[in-house]
């Protein structure tokens, strides 16, 4: 069985990984010069950066400790903040907390509102904001929920899907805040010992590498007249190559995927500008991220990569990594302007820059999310050989933890090692 993967990100790199014994002829096939995809990290000026704040978090035992088998990792403690209202604030949000730190008369509005949230009761949960509404009440809702979500996906709350909200709303309930251990409310993470996060995707890769064929862009792909064989096209540096394959793993963006077979999908990503500052300090804060909730900062969410795991990195200077989806009002110097208004830094510490584009930084839940991803089910049942891994495969927002999960489970029901199960299909 000829298996073609399509993407070296951790999808494709994890695919590989588990199916690499059974089918040492398969092949990954990568459009750009390296591997590691969203998850991947480089050096400059000494300091290995990471595409946005990277970090490892499960409370699957099982999955953790194989991952730990992979490669040393630190267990590492959890500092975020938030900047909102011109106070910093714990992450995720403790609501009494935001209540006694506030402007005292933000904090009357939300207290109020909460109590008569009740009203918002009647309201349909069929968005996010409403879903907020119900859940906080409208002081919440307009001074943090609503700004930092449009920001994120550039569209109004009421537009982005309930779904999402239930499995990413930052502040804690009651129950995760006792609990400790979830996605949103870990105390504890897991971030390589070197390397950066992107040492996890370089140790997959160091088991597979022969099998990866780097600057091998899919531009085309048919199918046979009997229905059989996959004829996919690559651009390389060559020229235009041509393969073959009976199975394919795509974990290329699920809609340009879909566009190649002929299926028109209505799904967007969110594109993001990733800004990195080399500052002439030793460091700027204590965080290993902290986020901008206003609306009037276009900043999203800043990373200091010295906090991770930053026993080698230079000891006079550090660099902080700023993450930008409100890309249409985007300048280096915005950024640089706003963290100065939160005096995170003075702009004449800031040494270099370099700006990295992410094009499907985030994929949009918006109201046409469920019947579009159904539409690419009904499609894709029809190629029960074509598989989908990862975060822009299956348009959902998965971290590495899960698709590496995912890629096994996958990887066991293409080896026969688990019976077939319901189509992993978008
Ligand atoms: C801002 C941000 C923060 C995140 N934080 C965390 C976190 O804290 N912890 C965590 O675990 N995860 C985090 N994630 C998620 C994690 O980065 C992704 O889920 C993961 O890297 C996605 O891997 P993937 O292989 O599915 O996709 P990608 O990494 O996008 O890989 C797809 C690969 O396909 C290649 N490709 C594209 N088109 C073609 C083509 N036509 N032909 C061939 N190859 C092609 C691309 O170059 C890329 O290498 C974060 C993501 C973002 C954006």
């Amino acid at each position: 069985m000829r298996i073609g993967i399509l993407g070296a990100g951790v999808a494709g790199l994890s695919c590989a990984y588990f199916l690499r014994r059974e089918f040492p002829d398969l092949q990954v096939h990568e459009a750009s010069g390296h591997v590691g995809g969203l998850a991947r990290s480089f050096r400059w000026h000494g300091f290995d950066c990471d595409l946005a704040p990277h970090r490892l978090f499960t409370s699957d035992e099982a999955l953790l400790k194989e991952l730990l088998a992979l490669l040393p990792m630190n267990r590492v403690t959890r500092r975020s903040r938030i900047f909102l209202q011109g106070v910093w604030i714990r992450d995720p949000v403790n609501a009494a907390e935001m209540v006694l730190k506030l402007h005292p008369a933000l904090s009357l509005k939300i207290v109020w509102h909460y109590l008569f949230r009740r009203r918002y009761h009647r309201l349909p949960v069929d968005n996010f904001e409403s879903l907020i509404l119900n859940k906080f009440g409208s002081g919440l809702n307009e001074l943090f929920f609503k700004p930092y979500s449009e920001k994120l996906f550039g569209i109004p709350a009421s537009e982005i899907s309930a779904d999402w909200g239930r499995r990413k709303i930052r502040v804690a309930g009651l129950r995760d805040m006792w609990r400790r251990d979830t996605k949103l409310y870990f105390q504890d993470f897991y971030y390589p010992r070197r390397g950066g996060y992107g040492a996890i995707c370089e140790r997959l890769h160091e088991d597979v590498r022969p099998l990866v064929r780097l600057d091998s862009k899919l531009i085309a792909v048919s199918q046979s007249d009997g229905g059989g064989v996959y004829r996919c096209e690559f651009a390389t540096v060559e020229g235009t190559r041509i393969e073959e394959f009976d199975v394919l793993i795509s974990t290329l963006p699920l809609p340009f995927f879909a566009g190649l077979l002929g299926l028109d999908l209505r799904l967007r990503f969110r594109p993001a500008k990733i800004t990195y500052l080399l500052l002439n300090r030793p460091r700027a804060t204590d965080n290993q991220w902290f986020y901008f909730a206003d609306r009037e900062f276009i900043i999203n969410r800043v990373a200091e990569f010295k906090n991770f795991a930053g026993d080698e990195a230079p000891a006079d200077h550090t660099v902080l990594c700023c993450e930008v989806t409100a890309t249409e009002d985007y300048s280096p110097a915005r950024v640089i302007a706003e963290l100065e208004q939160a005096e995170v830094l003075d702009r004449r510490e800031v040494l270099d820059t370099k700006i990295i584009d992410l094009p499907y930084a985030y994929p949009i839940y918006d109201h046409s999310y469920d019947e579009q991803t159904r539409r690419a089910r009904d499609f894709f049942a029809q190629h029960p050989r074509i598989h989908h891994v990862g975060r822009q495969a299956q348009f959902a927002h998965r971290d590495v933890d899960e698709i590496f999960e995912e890629a096994k489970l996958v990887a066991g029901r293409i080896a026969g090692r688990q019976p077939p199960s319901t189509p992993d299909n978008a």
